[in-house]
């Protein structure tokens, strides 16, 4: 057997250990930072397969780095295991939670670390039997819904030395993502005002809450004189005790997205002057606890065309008559302007895309396509401009279901999550094998990436000294 054959080969005989995995995941939600779970289970099994191990890396327990081979090129895998705060699902297509209040996958990252670990596990067998050159290394990255992981990792260095790194996110076309995300920050305003008494004493009263409420009162203001990509969004995380007294303290958790990191920066500096002016206005003080920042993803168009080419060449994930069925089902489950709205968003016929679940690849769909903005953000972003970054989406999810849904959950757990996984081991094994073997692509990506962030290195987007929050 050739090389390729050999990677292929290995994904398939892991098929049920993979799905055992994913589905072993899936049953132990666990939201960022408390996903010891899934990081005991999958550094185990690269421990046992043989790579090198560091865990706990950037100060993040439940971070990891599973290396294999040595020298160059090194590419990397991102891996990520976190699940959602309540958003608890049974496989089935009526809402109705595994555990009342409990975390689920609506997010699908039981299927996206444990697809990256196949792929992993594949090269090394590639490596080991054909004498592939070069060094792979799987991250298991935590806390992506909070935006965190990745961005502690990029400042403690860990993809410094890499030559390109790979990643995937389960969605419902099988595509390139081509496309940019936004650029981040989460922060939270804290408010500290004078309790009294509201009817008794009001006069010697200063409002916390007053402080939060003419904060988002300025940023209604400023939103007309902003890009119109940008996007401020808030909750109220304290708002005071009881109406009878005067809230000497009040919380405000907001974030700001924008196309680029320095657009961010510039929004987010307003923004403390907005609430610098409430404060003012209220004779209160505030402080700012920066969560969490990151930047907007820069795709690497050399490996995009790589993974395209792979993942024609695999074909889309082959569902059967259950899967359909089931898809069916949770399509029929939302709103039909829902779906209608996804082949809108997709810029895709019914017939372009398939219906229920999607049995094409495709190129250049909707909001993945090349100059394309994503309202979302990730923390790929930052390893995106470290080193050369590529990803895709394959079909886990039937027409009309969006992530974090209970939908999204029941389809992530389901046989529908398991064979768009399969898809994904593959072309991350056979794209990191184009990179292993070919040094003019590793060059050519090099140089697209170096011609993108002309020159400029990266700095996080985290203030000196900001440790990670704790679980
Ligand atoms: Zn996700």
């Amino acid at each position: 057997m050739g090389v390729e054959e050999d990677v292929l080969s290995s994904i398939e005989s892991n098929k049920t250990m993979l799905a055992d995995l994913e589905k072993d995941v899936w049953n132990h939600p666990q939201i960022g930072f408390h996903e010891d779970y899934a990081a005991k289970l999958l550094s185990k099994v690269l421990e046992e397969a043989g790579f090198r191990m560091q865990r706990g890396v950037a100060e993040l327990p439940t971070a990891f780095v599973a290396e294999w081979g040595s020298g160059a090129p090194v590419i990397g895998i991102l891996g990520e295991y976190d699940a959602l705060p309540g958003m608890s699902q049974k496989v089935q297509a009526q809402k109705e939670p595994t555990q009342e209040g409990g975390a689920g996958h609506a997010c699908g990252h039981n299927l996206l670390g444990v697809g990256g670990l196949g792929a992993a596990l594949a090269l090394k067998h590639a490596m080991e039997k054909d004498g592939v050159k070069g060094t792979i290394r799987y991250y298991g990255c935590p806390a992506e819904e909070t935006l965190i992981g990745k961005v502690f990792m990029a400042r403690a260095g860990l993809f410094n030395d890499l030559d390109a790194a790979l990643s995937w996110h389960p969605f419902y076309a099988n595509t390139v993502w081509n496309s940019q995300s936004m650029a981040m920050n989460s922060f939270k305003l804290n408010f500290h005002g004078v309790s009294a008494h509201a009817a008794n004493a009001p006069h010697l009263g200063r409002s916390a809450l007053d402080g939060v409420m003419l904060t988002d009162v300025g940023v209604n203001f400023m939103r007309e004189h902003m890009t119109t990509d940008a996007r401020i969004h808030c909750v109220v995380t304290h708002g005071g005790e009881a109406p009878n007294i005067v809230p000497s303290y009040a919380q405000v958790w907001y974030y700001v997205r924008a196309p680029k990191r320095p657009q961010v920066d510039e929004l987010y500096q307003r923004l403390l002057r907005v609430a610098k002016g409430a404060t003012l206005m209220t004779d209160t003080t505030n402080d700012v606890e920066l969560i969490a920042g990151c930047y907007d993803y820069l795709p690497n168009q050399v490996i995009g065309q790589v993974i395209a080419r792979r993942m024609k060449q695999v074909g889309p994930p082959e569902f059967d008559e259950t899967d359909l069925a089931f898809a069916r089902e949770l399509r029929d489950s939302v709103p039909p302007e829902q779906v209608e709205g996804t082949l809108t968003a997709y810029r895709k016929t019914r017939e372009d895309l398939g219906d229920p679940l999607s049995d094409t690849v495709l190129d250049d769909v909707g909001s993945f396509t090349r100059g394309e903005i994503t309202a979302g953000s990730t923390d790929v972003g930052d390893v995106s401009y470290v080193t050369p970054t590529g990803q895709f989406t394959t079909c886990c999810l039937p027409l009309g279901v969006a992530i974090h849904s209970w939908q999204s959950c029941a389809s992530t757990g389901s046989g529908i999550g398991a064979k768009g996984m399969m898809l994904a081991a593959k072309v991350l094994a056979l794209t990191g094998l184009d990179l292993l073997t070919s040094p003019n692509l590793v060059k050519a990506a090099g140089e697209e990436f170096a011609k993108a962030i002309s020159g400029k290195e990266y700095v996080s987007p985290l203030p000196e000294g900001l440790q990670p929050p704790k679980a």
